[in-house]
């Protein structure tokens, strides 16, 4: 017989046992069994026993593998064991009393033959009767759909555990509901997602720990829900994009696939859903969007500019000073510059999203490395006043020289285009134990806090007037934080809006590596 989990062997032998107590008492036995055929080691197991104890056990068993079985199968299947088993000793009842007179019926499911219910009478009783037998197979016939019925019920709960175990192991999401749309599934997946443990979210309404809305962000669970939907009783499964509610309040996108089943009137009796997280790629797709138009923008502008100057200086008919003519040329190759700017930050964010960045490192001098750049971004402006302060002797760092020029080129860029009132940048590199700590510091409209934590995304902006009037993709801290931690360091912000911001490069010095 298949094998049945404990449990179900525990009720299965009860069944049998009251079946077989029934049977002995119909047809006036003293003792009695049920074997099942046990398949795969070819030979029958009792399950229910009457009156018969160990010993006598003991004694049938040989006879359960050869006589009894072939006894079973033919039409007269009452006999005497002393003419059966010739010379074998005859068993006794739980009770003491020698047996002989012995009826036994096969446990027939459809064609197929599963166990054995035989009963013994007292050695001095007479034979079974053809009637006796009649009654006997309608127990045989019992006990037969209580073994099958057994078996169902344990290929069923082996089925529903390799449904559950499938359904746990999956990365997507998937949670059922009931008719009344109670959590009655939430696998591991949906744990993770939701940040909901299973035990919380079983037994409550979906509404109370999904929330769902749907793209436009109107709630779905009163009207909308797919399990109330008119007319769909045809419909057996159901897509939907929208979004639910993590235990910490973040809103996560997802796609969602209903499957129903249906009573045969068609209403739904419950749902499976799949949740398919498409938080990544709604944000790849926003990114992409702002990426094109902010994009577009900073092509425009020095496009235009350039163009505009070109056409004018280059009029035959133009009469230009010197001065006019310098004028234009300078604002030519500044566009120019800023354009060449934009294309390499576009290059270095693309070549960090694809893992593809080279790093050329050498001892860098980060107080000249400074002094350099400063120089530069001198002659840049006339409102800004620059103050480096280098601890002495300070340590060389292993790093790549252009790359580290990139990173503080963007942090000083930042400080003079974020304080266009003018005003002092303070660049201070002090040296901490192991690290080089270098701060730049300026008095510039400063970074209010609901942009504080997004200010080193790619793409990200601040969202303020002040900041919208300053030209920009959002790439530079994003670039500048990237270098920093491939160099073993971090970047940190720190900002009182409308008094300035001051920025934090931490990297490790070369004795330390
Ligand atoms: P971009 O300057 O092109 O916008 P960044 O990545 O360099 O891109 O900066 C991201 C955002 O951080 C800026 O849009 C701005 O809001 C803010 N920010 C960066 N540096 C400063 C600064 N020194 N002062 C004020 N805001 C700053």
């Amino acid at each position: 017989m298949a094998t049945t989990s404990a449990q179900q062997q525990v009720d299965l032998k009860a069944t049998l046992e009251m079946i077989l107590d029934n049977a002995v008492q119909a047809v006036t036995g003293d003792a009695g069994a049920i074997a099942l055929w046990n398949e795969s080691e070819r030979r029958f197991d009792i399950l229910a026993t009457y009156n018969l104890g160990r010993e006598t056990m003991g004694q049938l068993l040989p006879l359960l593998d050869e006589v009894i079985p072939d006894l079973a199968t033919s039409r007269e299947s009452f006999d005497m064991l002393s003419t059966l088993a010739k010379g074998s000793p005859l068993p006794y009842s739980g009770t003491g009393i020698l047996q002989d007179p012995i009826i036994v019926l096969p446990l027939q499911y459809g064609h197929e033959a599963i166990g054995l219910i035989y009963v013994l009478r007292p050695a001095e009783g007479v034979s079974f009767s053809r009637t006796e037998q009649r009654i006997l197979a309608a127990f045989a016939q019992q006990a037969a759909i209580a073994v099958q019925n057994a078996r169902l019920a344990h290929l069923l709960a082996e089925e529903k555990q390799r449904v559950e175990s499938m359904l746990e192991g999956s990365a997507e999401g998937i949670m059922s509901i009931d008719a009344e749309r109670r959590i009655i599934g939430f696998n591991s997946a949906m744990e993770k997602l939701t940040g909901r443990r299973k035990d919380e979210a079983l037994g409550k309404q979906c509404i109370s720990i999904l929330n769902l809305c749907d793209s436009k962000g109107n709630a779905i669970c009163h009207e909308q829900c797919p399990m109330l939907l008119p007319g769909s009783e045809s419909v057996s499964t159901f897509e939907q994009q929208g979004t639910i509610k993590a235990k910490d309040g973040r809103n996560i996108e997802v796609e969602m696939l209903y499957s129903f089943t249906r009573s045969p009137t068609g209403s739904p009796l419950s749902a499976v859903i799949n949740f398919h997280d498409i938080s990544k790629l709604v944000e790849v797709e926003n990114l992409r969007t702002t990426f094109l138009a902010m994009l577009g923008h900073e092509l425009q502008t020095p496009l235009s500019l350039i163009k505009g100057y070109a056409s004018t200086l280059g009029r035959s008919d133009g009469r230009w000073d010197d001065k006019v003519r310098n004028e234009g040329l300078q604002i030519i190759e500044e566009e120019c510059d800023r354009l060449s700017k934009l294309v390499n930050r576009l290059l270095i964010a693309s070549r960090i999203e694809s893992g593809a960045m080279v790093f050329q490192k050498e001892a860098v001098q980060l107080p000249q490395l400074i002094d350099k750049l400063v120089r530069r971004f001198n002659t840049m402006t006339d409102i800004h006043t620059f103050e480096v302060v280098f601890d002495p002797d300070f340590p060389p760092i292993d790093a790549d020289p252009e790359l580290i020029e990139e990173l503080f080129v963007n942090l000083v860029d930042n400080a003079i285009k974020y304080s266009p009132d003018g005003g002092r940048v303070e660049i201070n590199g002090k040296v901490d134990d192991s690290w080089a700590e270098i701060t730049i510091a300026d008095e510039g409209i400063g970074i209010p806090v609901r942009d504080m934590d997004h200010l080193f995304e790619r793409f990200s902006r601040g969202r303020s007037n002040s900041v919208e009037k300053v030209r920009g993709v959002g790439l530079g801290l994003f670039i500048s934080r990237y270098i920093a931690e491939a160099h073993g360091g971090r970047t940190e912000a720190f900002s009182k809006f409308g008094r300035g911001s001051r920025f934090v490069v931490i990297l490790p010095l070369q004795q330390a590596l």
